[in-house]
């Protein structure tokens, strides 16, 4: 096994350091504008993991100085009252972003709901017109979990112009953004997927290897190349506690820079969501 042992990136740290600039941006804003950006979020049932990522949202929003209007549904509620509450907040002045937490429960059609938030509002970047800009390689909001891949890439100081880039995951919400946001830092890139045919083979052309396929230890330090930056986006829950999809030891003994599970891609997630909520804010100010 070689030498090499990969710098561990601190995405609290990064994502500390994104937190900050919104604060001290947002005050900007509102010291100019008299515009205090706000945050939308539409929560409905009662399922806990939500509950706790919704509230630390809020948190996030409120130590930003962005105000935060939480909306809360019954887990019986119809689909149609939820499309009517998306589009009045569509219609609200005081709300620039809005986010529908997923999962919804299954009377809902999620993509449906999705594809009624304005564009302009969607700070989680899932409405087929932000993920169509994104394709286009135009301007518009991006998801923020891929979005803090990038950040976390550019923080590891990771070259990605003309890199083999490999993830590992075709989500709309990460794999697929994340692919289309490489091609724009003009890595080539390859999308591997459960059926993949040699996932080793492919994981080891890369320079920088993503996964994000919600498998614990899917990637082993055999799949990764000598000097490889390594992101792991994973989020398992274990009996043996929160677990990412990289073998942590076996990696780090052959990657130049990997994240870990937890402190590496999780904090960004809010960091970028924070970053979307500006960004709407200052495009609807014009
Ligand atoms: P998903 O289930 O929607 O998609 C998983 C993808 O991985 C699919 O495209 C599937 O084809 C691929 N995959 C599954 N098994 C595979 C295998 N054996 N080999 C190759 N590919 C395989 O999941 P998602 O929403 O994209 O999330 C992926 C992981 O990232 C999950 O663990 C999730 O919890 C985590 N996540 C973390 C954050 C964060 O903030 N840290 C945010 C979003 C998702």
């Amino acid at each position: 096994m070689s030498a090499i042992r990969a710098s561990v990136i601190d995405g609290k740290a990064v994502a500390g350091g994104v937190r900050e600039r919104v604060r001290s941006e947002v005050a900007e804003l509102v010291s100019a504008t008299g515009m205090q950006p706000g945050l939308a979020t539409v929560l409905v049932g009662d399922d806990p993991a939500s509950h706790i990522y919704v509230r630390r949202k809020r948190e996030a929003c409120a130590e930003a100085g962005i105000a935060s209007f939480h909306r809360e549904l019954d887990g019986a509620t119809a689909q149609d009252e939820l499309a009517q509450l998306l589009v009045r907040l569509n219609g609200d002045p005081k709300v620039h972003g809005v986010l529908l937490q997923l999962p919804v429960p299954e009377q809902i059609d999620a993509d449906a709901m999705t594809a009624l938030i304005d564009p302009a509002k969607d700070v989680d970047g899932l409405t087929p017109v932000n993920a169509g800009r994104l394709m286009k390689g135009q301007p518009g909001l991006v998801p923020c979990t891929p979005a803090g891949v990038i950040e976390l890439l550019r923080a590891a100081g990771t070259e990605l112009r003309g890199a083999e880039a490999v993830v590992v995951g075709r989500s709309d919400l990460v794999g697929r953004p994340l692919a289309a946001l490489l091609v724009g830092e003009d890595a080539t890139v390859t999308t591997c997927h459960s059926r993949t045919r040699d996932l080793a083979a492919v994981c080891r052309r890369a320079d920088v290897l993503v996964a994000a396929a919600g498998r614990p230890g899917l990637i082993d330090g055999d799949m990764v190349r000598e000097g490889a930056t390594v992101i792991d986006v994973g989020t398992n829950r274990t009996d043996a506690g929160l677990v990412g999809d990289v073998d942590f030891e076996s990696v780090a003994a052959r990657a130049r820079a990997i994240t870990p599970v937890p402190g590496g891609v999780g904090p960004m997630t809010i960091a970028m969501l924070l970053r979307n909520t500006l960004l709407a804010a200052r495009g609807l100010a014009g």
